[in-house]
């Protein structure tokens, strides 16, 4: 199966289908077309794998990648033309131009949490670049991988553009094939798998996977507008199953107990007083995370710290959300990613002491500050590693077409979104072209006295 579907690919790859600037910009039409004509299979789907919202799964995945395919759309001729570049002294006369090039035959990976925009983002970056590709959607969420296998090949070019549906024997099957790139998204555990994979077919690769997003909150932010943004990019986002929710908050001791009333009150205002039976609040995908979740919060030194919250249903596979004060960090919840709607708050001294907090850790794929102060916020963003940041809101960075998207470090490598998605599946090629003249005695032998002068 995977050794078909990349020879499949590859043909048509050799055969020039997908290089023409026609060829790319009808397949990314028709996706725009899946978008609006399936727009109620993908909500389905969306809610039979996580009971998202129809708001959020709008908001967050169908919107944005409409949004992605008409940009790519619109930028797509641009993109591809040739840039011209200075010529250099050294090749006097020439003129040197930066091609960009289709890599090949890409394989993404997607993973389950934003099981819909996180397939397709991709693969509109890699079909912007001429490439043929293979997709293997998460099997966690299995409506919406089954859904891209029956629609994608109704709308795109099939002979290019490929479905392998499966889990992990099916995508070591795939891995162990030449690639010209891999697209992953996922943990860090299996992102190693997929680097260990790649580097026998020396194949390059992206790596969008995730860590804890710190979210720092000084005393002098506007409260209400603040901690509804923190809420919203917390539970909103898939009750916080989201690689760039907010891991935890920073703040200080004496501002906590406002901050935590404050996150209460507008808990109860977004998701009422028993928030298990809110249908704005996503469920957990399954039964496996449900229970890596509540185990995170069953140790005693953990438990003794939740202020708010902490209601589970597991016939429901929901849990509520949840804030706690001051986890010591040596617990799981503090030392991994929690990928879940609990949302722990260390207290500092200073605010100024938080940056040391999140450097303390490996670097975030996202990093939040909420304040007015223009000198913490420049210190953040000259102190802070990470791979994207804002300031004073949570998690909007991305729907910016502008700003690359992606981690450093541990929570990955390479970037994607607008350009930065059709950069990342080509490959830049240094053109340089000169005519018969401008012949340089010193470059050929014999090196004569005469021309060493030179030196
Ligand atoms: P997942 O379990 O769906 O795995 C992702 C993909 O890896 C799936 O397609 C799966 O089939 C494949 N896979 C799983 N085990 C494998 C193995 N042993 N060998 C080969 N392939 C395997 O998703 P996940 O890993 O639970 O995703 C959660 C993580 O992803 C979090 O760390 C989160 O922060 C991160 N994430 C990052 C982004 C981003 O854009 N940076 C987006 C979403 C999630």
């Amino acid at each position: 199966m995977a050794e078909e579907a990349v020879r499949e690919m590859r043909a048509s790859f050799a055969a020039g289908r997908t290089r023409p600037a026609e060829w790319r910009a009808a397949q990314l039409r028709a996706l725009v077309r899946m978008i609006d004509e399936k727009e109620a299979d993908i909500t389905a789907a969306l809610h039979d794998d996580l009971a998202k919202p129809h708001m959020e799964s709008y908001l967050h995945e169908i919107s944005l990648a409409k949004s992605s395919c008409k940009f790519a759309l619109n930028g797509l001729k641009n993109w591809m033309k040739p840039e011209k570049v200075p010529a250099a002294i050294t090749t006097f006369p020439s003129s040197a131009t930066i091609v960009p090039e289709p890599l090949g035959v890409v394989l993404i990976i997607s993973a389950w949490n934003y099981p819909f925009l996180l397939s397709i983002d991709p693969v509109i970056g890699a079909i912007a670049a001429g490439n043929a590709v293979v997709l293997k959607p998460s099997e966690i969420a299995p409506a919406t991988s089954s859904m891209f296998a029956k629609l994608l090949p109704e709308y795109v070019d099939s002979t290019c553009i490929k479905v392998v549906e499966g889990g992990v024997s099916e995508t070591t099957a795939l891995l162990e094939q030449r690639w010209d790139k891999i697209f992953y998204t996922g943990s860090g555990t299996v992102g190693r798998i997929v680097l260990a994979a790649a580097a026998k077919h020396l194949t390059p690769v992206a790596l969008e996977l995730g860590g804890k997003c710190p979210a720092i909150v000084d005393s002098d932010v506007d409260l209400h507008v603040a901690v509804k943004r923190l809420a919203v990019g917390k539970w909103g986002c898939n009750n916080g199953q989201a690689c760039i929710a907010p891991d935890y908050i920073i703040t200080t001791k004496s501002f906590a107990p406002e901050l935590v009333d404050s996150l209460k009150r507008v808990l109860e205002r977004f998701y009422g007083k028993d928030p298990l039976e809110s249908a704005d609040l996503s469920r957990i995908v399954n039964s496996k995370h449900f229970q890596r979740l509540t185990n995170l919060i069953e140790e005693k030194r953990v438990a003794d710290k939740i202020v708010y919250g902490g209601q589970i249903d597991e016939k429901k596979l929901k849990i509520g959300p949840t804030i706690l004060l001051d986890v010591p960090q040596d617990t799981a919840l503090m030392t991994g990613e929690i990928f879940g709607p609990f949302l722990p708050i260390v207290t500092v001294e200073k605010i100024e002491d938080s940056i040391d907090v999140v450097n303390s850790k490996t670097k975030p794929l996202a990093a939040y500050l909420f304040t007015k102060n223009k000198k913490l916020q420049q210190d953040f963003v000259a102190n802070v590693p990470a791979g994207g940041m804002l300031v004073n809101d949570v998690a909007l960075h991305l729907t910016n077409p502008y700003l690359p998207f992606g981690g450093v470090g541990d929570s990955g490598t390479g970037s994607y979104h607008g350009k930065f998605s059709f950069d990342c599946f080509s490959h830049k090629k240094a053109v340089l072209v000169r005519g018969f003249g401008g012949e340089a005695a010193a470059r050929y032998p014999p090196y004569t006295p005469e021309k060493q002068k030179i030196l």
